[in-house]
């Protein structure tokens, strides 16, 4: 047995109940015809940002899309200004420069940037108070459900209630044709790659392949959200950005 095994206290990885994606292997014929569909809608081989744009605003959402991460930084700094911003764990915004930049003309709170004399925990519990919090998610359907996999539940808790404001940024890496890729894509790709980030003795970090649904002592993976719909009571909005950002 391995130490990636041992990892998971010797179970059986290959037997474990693994998520499909549309009932296939991740790469297979008919995923790959599935994703193809999605892209031919447009002609073109990215996710159509737009067709996704106007089903998040029939959703509830106020929906925008940037052709890169440098407007959509510009925009977001525009509409952000002296007021109070959170930011959870989010590979996105650290890629989009967000926390510098929105530093500069507002308080923003994150656990990724610890001023001294404060814990890990008081700045998770401050980013809950902001009048504004940003995210990215782990995927989006192209039906407009957007999923995001949660270890302490700080994003999900911000996610579902507490802001005025909550701005999803989305990269187009994150958009899959329907429900069942985007929570594959969750579980298998961004799960994965957030548990190598932070280091975790995982099966999924050490072969960085797929998920595992490992009961190691180091999961990273304890909560899943879906969002259906727009969450009542606060200004809910979602940039579309036409670049791979985060994971
Ligand atoms: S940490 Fe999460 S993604 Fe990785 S194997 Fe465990 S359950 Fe799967």
């Amino acid at each position: 047995m391995d130490s990636t095994e041992q990892d998971c206290k010797g179970q059986d990885l290959a037997k474990q109940d693994l998520p499909a994606r549309n009932s296939e292997e991740p790469g297979s014929a008919k995923q790959n015809s599935a994703r193809e569909a999605v892209q031919n809608l447009t002609g073109e081989t990215a996710p159509d940002l737009n067709l996704l744009q106007k089903r998040l605003q029939a959703l509830g959402y106020t929906a925008r899309v940037f052709k890169n991460r440098a407007e959509a930084a510009e925009w977001i700094n525009r509409e952000t200004d002296r007021t109070t911003v959170g930011i959870g764990g989010c590979v996105t915004a650290a890629e989009m420069g967000l926390y510098e930049s929105l530093s500069r003309h507002n308080q923003v709170i994150s656990h990724w940037h610890i001023p001294e004399g404060k814990t890990d925990r008081e700045m998770r519990d401050l980013a809950m108070n902001t009048e504004v919090y940003l995210t990215s998610a782990n995927a989006v359907s192209l039906q407009g459900e957007i999923i995001n996999i949660d270890y302490t539940g700080n994003r999900a808790a911000s996610v579902f209630y507490g802001h005025r404001r909550v701005i999803f940024v989305i990269g187009r890496n994150k958009i899959e044709p329907d429900f069942a890729q985007a929570l594959w894509r969750a579980r298998n790709i961004a799960s994965p790659k957030n548990a190598q980030r932070l280091g975790r003795k995982t099966p999924c970090a050490v072969r960085a392949d797929r998920c595992y649904n490992c009961s190691s002592p180091d999961r990273i993976c304890n909560g899943l959200q879906v969002l259906w719909h727009a969450m009542a009571g606060a200004e809910m909005e979602v940039i579309l950005i036409n670049e791979d950002l985060g994971y």
